[in-house]
Protein backbone atom coordinates (compact mmCIF):
# COMPACT_ATOMS: atom_id res chain seq x y z
CA UNK A 1 0.00 0.00 0.00
CA UNK A 2 2.73 2.34 0.94
CA UNK A 3 5.03 1.22 -1.64
CA UNK A 4 1.95 1.93 -4.32
CA UNK A 5 1.63 5.38 -3.05
CA UNK A 6 5.25 6.03 -2.86
CA UNK A 7 6.11 4.72 -6.37
CA UNK A 8 3.34 6.67 -7.96
CA UNK A 9 4.55 9.93 -5.97
CA UNK A 10 8.14 9.72 -5.12
CA UNK A 11 11.23 9.46 -7.99
CA UNK A 12 13.74 6.97 -6.69
CA UNK A 13 11.10 6.18 -3.44
CA UNK A 14 13.14 2.96 -2.70
CA UNK A 15 16.29 4.55 -2.94
CA UNK A 16 15.35 5.71 1.22
CA UNK A 17 19.31 5.89 2.51
CA UNK A 18 19.08 9.10 0.07
CA UNK A 19 17.93 11.96 2.35
CA UNK A 20 15.65 13.69 -0.01
CA UNK A 21 14.09 10.47 -0.51
CA UNK A 22 13.29 9.99 3.41
CA UNK A 23 11.97 13.28 3.53
CA UNK A 24 9.68 12.90 0.68
CA UNK A 25 8.13 9.64 1.87
CA UNK A 26 7.96 11.23 5.64
CA UNK A 27 6.15 13.76 4.44
CA UNK A 28 3.74 11.88 2.28
CA UNK A 29 2.84 9.66 5.26
CA UNK A 30 2.22 12.77 7.33
CA UNK A 31 0.35 14.44 4.79
CA UNK A 32 -2.12 11.38 4.72
CA UNK A 33 -2.68 11.49 8.02
CA UNK A 34 -3.30 14.82 8.25
CA UNK A 35 -5.99 14.67 5.77
CA UNK A 36 -7.45 11.33 7.36
CA UNK A 37 -7.41 12.65 10.57
CA UNK A 38 -8.84 16.09 9.88
CA UNK A 39 -12.04 14.69 8.19
CA UNK A 40 -12.54 12.30 10.61
CA UNK A 41 -12.62 15.22 13.61
CA UNK A 42 -15.11 16.89 11.57
CA UNK A 43 -17.43 14.04 10.98
CA UNK A 44 -17.36 13.40 14.76
CA UNK A 45 -17.41 16.87 16.12
CA UNK A 46 -20.46 17.46 13.81
CA UNK A 47 -22.50 14.04 14.73
CA UNK A 48 -21.40 14.26 18.48
CA UNK A 49 -22.39 17.63 18.92
CA UNK A 50 -25.33 16.96 17.26
CA UNK A 51 -26.39 14.21 19.54
CA UNK A 52 -24.83 16.34 23.06
CA UNK A 53 -22.61 12.95 23.35
CA UNK A 54 -18.79 13.79 25.38
CA UNK A 55 -17.83 10.23 24.49
CA UNK A 56 -17.74 10.79 20.45
CA UNK A 57 -16.73 14.35 20.85
CA UNK A 58 -13.87 13.26 22.92
CA UNK A 59 -13.41 11.25 19.89
CA UNK A 60 -12.76 13.72 17.89
CA UNK A 61 -10.64 15.48 19.58
CA UNK A 62 -8.17 12.86 19.98
CA UNK A 63 -7.95 13.16 16.56
CA UNK A 64 -7.67 16.21 16.06
CA UNK A 65 -4.84 16.33 18.11
CA UNK A 66 -3.55 13.54 16.09
CA UNK A 67 -3.56 16.15 13.00
CA UNK A 68 -1.72 18.40 14.98
CA UNK A 69 0.99 15.23 15.86
CA UNK A 70 0.92 14.49 12.42
CA UNK A 71 1.56 18.49 11.09
CA UNK A 72 4.78 18.62 13.62
CA UNK A 73 6.18 15.34 12.32
CA UNK A 74 5.17 16.92 8.89
CA UNK A 75 7.72 20.09 9.64
CA UNK A 76 10.19 17.77 11.52
CA UNK A 77 10.97 15.53 8.64
CA UNK A 78 11.23 18.98 6.92
CA UNK A 79 13.91 20.35 9.26
CA UNK A 80 15.40 17.19 9.84
CA UNK A 81 16.56 16.63 6.54
CA UNK A 82 18.13 20.09 6.53
CA UNK A 83 22.09 19.06 6.12
CA UNK A 84 24.46 19.80 8.31
CA UNK A 85 25.54 23.47 8.18
CA UNK A 86 28.53 25.74 9.74
CA UNK A 87 26.57 26.40 13.18
CA UNK A 88 25.32 22.30 13.35
CA UNK A 89 27.91 19.98 11.98
CA UNK A 90 25.87 17.00 12.87
CA UNK A 91 23.02 17.72 10.64
CA UNK A 92 19.26 18.63 12.20
CA UNK A 93 18.00 15.08 12.40
CA UNK A 94 17.09 15.72 16.42
CA UNK A 95 14.50 18.00 15.17
CA UNK A 96 12.68 14.95 14.25
CA UNK A 97 12.36 13.65 18.21
CA UNK A 98 12.16 17.77 19.19
CA UNK A 99 8.73 17.94 17.42
CA UNK A 100 7.72 14.68 19.06
CA UNK A 101 7.96 15.93 22.25
CA UNK A 102 5.66 19.25 21.24
CA UNK A 103 3.23 16.83 19.69
CA UNK A 104 3.45 15.24 22.91
CA UNK A 105 2.58 18.07 25.32
CA UNK A 106 -0.57 18.81 22.91
CA UNK A 107 -1.69 15.96 23.57
CA UNK A 108 -1.51 15.45 27.40
CA UNK A 109 -2.53 19.48 27.16
CA UNK A 110 -6.35 18.06 25.20
CA UNK A 111 -6.05 14.78 27.50
CA UNK A 112 -7.10 17.47 30.45
CA UNK A 113 -9.67 18.99 28.54
CA UNK A 114 -11.34 15.71 27.98
CA UNK A 115 -10.97 14.40 31.24
CA UNK A 116 -12.87 17.60 32.72
CA UNK A 117 -15.70 17.61 30.64
CA UNK A 118 -16.25 13.64 31.09
CA UNK A 119 -16.23 14.24 35.09
CA UNK A 120 -18.73 16.83 34.73
CA UNK A 121 -20.38 14.44 32.03
CA UNK A 122 -20.59 11.62 35.04
CA UNK A 123 -21.47 14.33 37.49
CA UNK A 124 -24.30 15.49 35.92
CA UNK A 125 -25.59 12.51 33.35
CA UNK A 126 -27.28 13.54 30.59
CA UNK A 127 -28.15 11.07 27.93
CA UNK A 128 -27.10 11.75 24.51
CA UNK A 129 -29.29 10.82 21.38
CA UNK A 130 -28.40 7.99 19.15
CA UNK A 131 -28.38 8.37 15.84
CA UNK A 132 -26.95 6.25 13.09
CA UNK A 133 -24.83 9.34 11.36
CA UNK A 134 -22.85 9.02 14.67
CA UNK A 135 -22.60 5.13 14.66
CA UNK A 136 -21.71 5.71 10.58
CA UNK A 137 -19.06 8.04 11.43
CA UNK A 138 -17.01 6.16 14.08
CA UNK A 139 -17.21 2.70 11.94
CA UNK A 140 -16.09 4.67 9.14
CA UNK A 141 -13.28 5.89 11.13
CA UNK A 142 -12.61 2.00 12.70
CA UNK A 143 -11.84 1.34 9.14
CA UNK A 144 -9.66 4.32 8.26
CA UNK A 145 -7.67 4.14 11.74
CA UNK A 146 -7.24 0.41 10.70
CA UNK A 147 -5.82 1.36 7.29
CA UNK A 148 -3.92 4.09 8.45
CA UNK A 149 -1.87 2.17 10.57
CA UNK A 150 -0.98 -0.57 8.27
CA UNK A 151 0.36 2.33 6.12
CA UNK A 152 2.22 4.00 8.45
CA UNK A 153 4.01 0.61 9.41
CA UNK A 154 5.01 -0.10 6.27
CA UNK A 155 6.13 4.03 5.79
CA UNK A 156 8.15 3.45 9.23
CA UNK A 157 9.72 0.51 8.46
CA UNK A 158 10.90 1.47 5.00
CA UNK A 159 13.00 4.77 5.67
CA UNK A 160 13.31 3.34 9.21
CA UNK A 161 11.71 6.12 11.50
CA UNK A 162 10.70 5.82 14.82
CA UNK A 163 7.56 8.95 14.30
CA UNK A 164 6.08 7.35 11.63
CA UNK A 165 6.27 3.77 13.50
CA UNK A 166 4.49 5.81 16.75
CA UNK A 167 1.90 6.93 14.30
CA UNK A 168 1.10 3.31 13.30
CA UNK A 169 0.65 2.65 17.19
CA UNK A 170 -1.15 5.84 17.41
CA UNK A 171 -3.73 4.71 14.72
CA UNK A 172 -4.04 0.95 16.17
CA UNK A 173 -5.10 2.33 19.81
CA UNK A 174 -7.39 4.97 18.20
CA UNK A 175 -9.40 2.19 16.45
CA UNK A 176 -9.11 0.06 19.59
CA UNK A 177 -10.61 3.77 21.37
CA UNK A 178 -13.41 3.88 18.56
CA UNK A 179 -14.56 0.67 18.71
CA UNK A 180 -15.18 1.11 22.45
CA UNK A 181 -17.16 4.04 22.21
CA UNK A 182 -19.45 2.79 19.68
CA UNK A 183 -20.25 -0.38 21.29
CA UNK A 184 -20.70 1.24 24.30
CA UNK A 185 -23.21 3.75 22.28
CA UNK A 186 -25.10 0.88 21.08
CA UNK A 187 -25.46 -0.95 24.80
CA UNK A 188 -26.38 2.39 25.95
CA UNK A 189 -29.14 2.26 22.79
CA UNK A 190 -30.70 -1.11 23.54
CA UNK A 191 -30.12 -1.24 27.36
CA UNK A 192 -30.65 2.87 28.20
CA UNK A 193 -28.17 2.61 30.35
CA UNK A 194 -26.33 6.48 30.71
CA UNK A 195 -22.84 5.32 29.51
CA UNK A 196 -21.75 8.30 27.46
CA UNK A 197 -19.93 10.05 30.82
CA UNK A 198 -17.51 7.26 31.30
CA UNK A 199 -16.49 6.48 27.86
CA UNK A 200 -15.39 10.23 27.66
CA UNK A 201 -13.32 9.37 30.32
CA UNK A 202 -11.89 6.04 28.94
CA UNK A 203 -11.03 7.78 25.79
CA UNK A 204 -9.49 10.91 27.84
CA UNK A 205 -7.29 8.24 29.85
CA UNK A 206 -6.28 6.63 26.98
CA UNK A 207 -5.52 10.28 25.52
CA UNK A 208 -3.54 10.76 28.35
CA UNK A 209 -1.25 7.50 28.44
CA UNK A 210 -0.63 7.81 24.79
CA UNK A 211 0.46 11.60 25.59
CA UNK A 212 3.19 10.20 28.57
CA UNK A 213 4.11 7.45 26.09
CA UNK A 214 5.27 10.01 23.77
CA UNK A 215 6.96 12.52 25.99
CA UNK A 216 9.41 9.31 26.73
CA UNK A 217 9.98 8.17 23.81
CA UNK A 218 10.67 11.85 22.60
CA UNK A 219 12.90 12.65 25.56
CA UNK A 220 15.17 9.75 25.73
CA UNK A 221 17.20 10.39 22.32
CA UNK A 222 17.34 13.98 23.35
CA UNK A 223 18.82 13.59 26.32
CA UNK A 224 21.15 10.68 25.32
CA UNK A 225 19.91 7.62 26.18
CA UNK A 226 21.83 4.31 25.92
CA UNK A 227 21.34 2.58 22.56
CA UNK A 228 19.57 -0.63 22.38
CA UNK A 229 22.05 -3.79 23.42
CA UNK A 230 21.40 -5.57 20.21
CA UNK A 231 22.53 -2.66 18.25
CA UNK A 232 25.90 -2.61 21.00
CA UNK A 233 26.71 -6.06 20.09
CA UNK A 234 26.18 -6.14 16.81
CA UNK A 235 28.77 -3.26 16.45
CA UNK A 236 31.30 -4.90 18.87
CA UNK A 237 30.63 -7.86 16.65
CA UNK A 238 31.51 -6.47 13.60
CA UNK A 239 34.96 -4.94 14.71
CA UNK A 240 35.87 -8.40 16.48
CA UNK A 241 34.98 -9.59 13.12
CA UNK A 242 38.34 -7.36 11.33
CA UNK A 243 41.28 -9.10 10.68
CA UNK A 244 44.10 -8.51 13.05
CA UNK A 245 41.51 -7.29 16.16
CA UNK A 246 42.13 -9.27 19.13
CA UNK A 247 39.61 -7.15 21.19
CA UNK A 248 37.98 -3.90 21.51
CA UNK A 249 36.52 -1.49 24.68
CA UNK A 250 35.16 1.94 25.67
CA UNK A 251 32.62 2.38 22.69
CA UNK A 252 31.00 5.22 22.51
CA UNK A 253 27.66 5.78 20.64
CA UNK A 254 25.57 9.31 19.81
CA UNK A 255 22.57 9.61 17.98
CA UNK A 256 22.08 12.94 16.40
CA UNK A 257 19.33 11.70 14.81
CA UNK A 258 18.56 8.94 11.69
CA UNK A 259 21.30 8.63 9.52
CA UNK A 260 23.26 10.77 11.74
CA UNK A 261 25.66 8.27 14.35
CA UNK A 262 28.70 9.00 15.08
CA UNK A 263 31.18 6.41 17.77
CA UNK A 264 34.48 6.16 18.75
CA UNK A 265 36.14 2.51 20.14
CA UNK A 266 39.44 1.18 20.93
CA UNK A 267 40.87 -1.72 19.12
CA UNK A 268 43.69 -3.92 20.34
CA UNK A 269 45.91 -4.75 17.70
CA UNK A 270 49.33 -7.02 17.79
CA UNK A 271 52.32 -4.42 17.42
CA UNK A 272 54.01 -7.36 15.64
CA UNK A 273 51.34 -6.69 12.55
CA UNK A 274 53.23 -3.61 12.14
CA UNK A 275 51.40 -0.04 12.42
CA UNK A 276 50.57 0.53 8.80
CA UNK A 277 49.10 -2.49 8.33
CA UNK A 278 46.97 -1.60 11.31
CA UNK A 279 46.16 1.17 10.30
CA UNK A 280 45.05 0.19 7.09
CA UNK A 281 42.57 -2.46 8.53
CA UNK A 282 40.95 0.26 10.38
CA UNK A 283 40.64 2.44 7.81
CA UNK A 284 38.45 -0.06 5.42
CA UNK A 285 37.31 -0.98 8.51
CA UNK A 286 35.26 2.45 9.54
CA UNK A 287 34.61 3.06 5.83
CA UNK A 288 32.84 -0.41 5.88
CA UNK A 289 30.72 1.18 8.71
CA UNK A 290 30.23 4.13 7.00
CA UNK A 291 28.96 3.20 3.61
CA UNK A 292 26.80 -0.10 5.50
CA UNK A 293 25.54 1.33 8.02
CA UNK A 294 25.66 5.50 7.73
CA UNK A 295 27.76 5.55 11.20
CA UNK A 296 31.14 7.58 11.42
CA UNK A 297 33.49 5.87 13.82
CA UNK A 298 36.37 6.82 14.89
CA UNK A 299 39.25 3.99 16.34
CA UNK A 300 41.98 4.00 18.62
CA UNK A 301 44.54 1.63 18.25
CA UNK A 302 45.78 0.13 21.23
CA UNK A 303 48.99 -1.45 20.56
CA UNK A 304 49.54 -5.12 22.56
CA UNK A 305 52.63 -7.02 22.21
CA UNK A 306 53.76 -10.53 23.54
CA UNK A 307 57.28 -9.18 23.99
CA UNK A 308 58.14 -9.80 28.09
CA UNK A 309 57.84 -6.46 29.38
CA UNK A 310 57.31 -5.13 32.69
CA UNK A 311 53.76 -3.74 31.68
CA UNK A 312 52.89 -7.09 30.17
CA UNK A 313 53.96 -9.06 33.14
CA UNK A 314 51.72 -6.62 34.86
CA UNK A 315 48.85 -6.59 32.80
CA UNK A 316 48.77 -10.46 32.51
CA UNK A 317 48.74 -10.32 36.77
CA UNK A 318 46.19 -8.14 36.90
CA UNK A 319 44.01 -9.81 34.41
CA UNK A 320 44.58 -13.39 35.53
CA UNK A 321 43.58 -12.26 39.68
CA UNK A 322 40.56 -9.84 38.52
CA UNK A 323 38.76 -13.23 37.02
CA UNK A 324 38.75 -14.09 40.39
CA UNK A 325 35.83 -11.73 40.91
CA UNK A 326 34.07 -12.74 38.09
CA UNK A 327 34.93 -14.73 34.30
CA UNK A 328 34.19 -12.00 32.58
CA UNK A 329 35.91 -9.17 33.81
CA UNK A 330 38.91 -7.94 31.64
CA UNK A 331 41.61 -5.29 31.82
CA UNK A 332 42.85 -2.61 29.15
CA UNK A 333 44.80 0.35 28.46
CA UNK A 334 47.39 -0.49 31.51
CA UNK A 335 50.83 1.28 31.54
CA UNK A 336 53.17 1.80 34.02
CA UNK A 337 55.05 5.37 34.82
CA UNK A 338 58.04 5.93 36.67
CA UNK A 339 59.57 9.21 38.21
CA UNK A 340 62.10 8.70 40.48
CA UNK A 341 61.09 6.17 43.27
CA UNK A 342 57.58 6.46 42.54
CA UNK A 343 55.30 3.98 40.07
CA UNK A 344 52.08 4.86 38.44
CA UNK A 345 49.95 2.20 37.14
CA UNK A 346 47.05 3.12 35.22
CA UNK A 347 44.51 0.43 33.58
CA UNK A 348 40.59 0.78 32.92
CA UNK A 349 38.67 -2.49 34.30
CA UNK A 350 35.60 -3.99 32.72
CA UNK A 351 33.32 -5.77 34.86
CA UNK A 352 29.67 -6.49 33.16
CA UNK A 353 26.67 -4.64 35.05
CA UNK A 354 25.27 -7.35 36.59
CA UNK A 355 28.44 -8.42 38.99
CA UNK A 356 27.19 -6.71 42.63
CA UNK A 357 30.34 -5.42 43.91
CA UNK A 358 30.19 -1.67 45.06
CA UNK A 359 32.72 0.46 43.25
CA UNK A 360 34.89 1.54 46.33
CA UNK A 361 35.38 -2.38 47.31
CA UNK A 362 36.22 -3.20 44.00
CA UNK A 363 39.09 -0.73 43.62
CA UNK A 364 40.40 -1.42 47.10
CA UNK A 365 40.51 -5.66 45.35
CA UNK A 366 42.50 -4.39 42.19
CA UNK A 367 44.73 -1.92 43.96
CA UNK A 368 45.56 -4.54 46.03
CA UNK A 369 45.87 -6.83 43.55
CA UNK A 370 48.60 -4.38 42.03
CA UNK A 371 50.58 -3.83 45.38
CA UNK A 372 51.14 -7.60 45.36
CA UNK A 373 53.79 -7.03 42.97
CA UNK A 374 54.00 -2.89 43.31
CA UNK A 375 53.68 -2.17 46.58
CA UNK A 376 53.66 1.54 47.00
CA UNK A 377 52.23 1.46 43.78
CA UNK A 378 50.13 4.86 43.10
CA UNK A 379 46.81 3.60 41.19
CA UNK A 380 44.94 5.14 38.99
CA UNK A 381 41.66 2.74 37.95
CA UNK A 382 39.06 3.46 35.66
CA UNK A 383 35.66 1.22 35.93
CA UNK A 384 33.96 0.35 33.05
CA UNK A 385 30.54 -1.04 33.95
CA UNK A 386 29.56 -1.30 30.36
CA UNK A 387 30.54 -1.94 26.69
CA UNK A 388 29.02 1.39 26.27
CA UNK A 389 32.00 3.10 27.99
CA UNK A 390 30.96 7.18 29.82
CA UNK A 391 33.95 9.29 28.74
CA UNK A 392 36.94 8.89 30.54
ZN1 LIG B 1 37.90 1.80 29.35
ZN1 LIG C 1 41.97 1.42 25.08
Amino acid sequence: MFRWFASKFIKHWDETDRPEVRMACGQMASALSIGSNVLLCALKLATGLAAGSVAVVADGVNNLSDAASNIISLIGFRLGSRPADAEHPYGHGRYEYLAGLMVAVLILAAGLELLKSSVERVLHPAAPEFSWAMAAALAASILVKLWMMAFNLQAGRQIASRTLTATAMDSRNDAIATSVVLLGMAAAHFTGADLDGWLGLGVAAFVLHSGFTLVRDTLDPLIGRKPEPEVIDAIRERILACPGVLSTHDLMLHDYGPGQRFASAHVEMAEEDGLTACHAALVALSREFLEKDGLHIVFQLDPVSKADTEENRLRTHVSRRAKLIDQRVTVHDLSLTRAGESVTVRFDCYIPADVEIPEPELRRVLENIVREQYQAADCAITIDRDYMAPPH
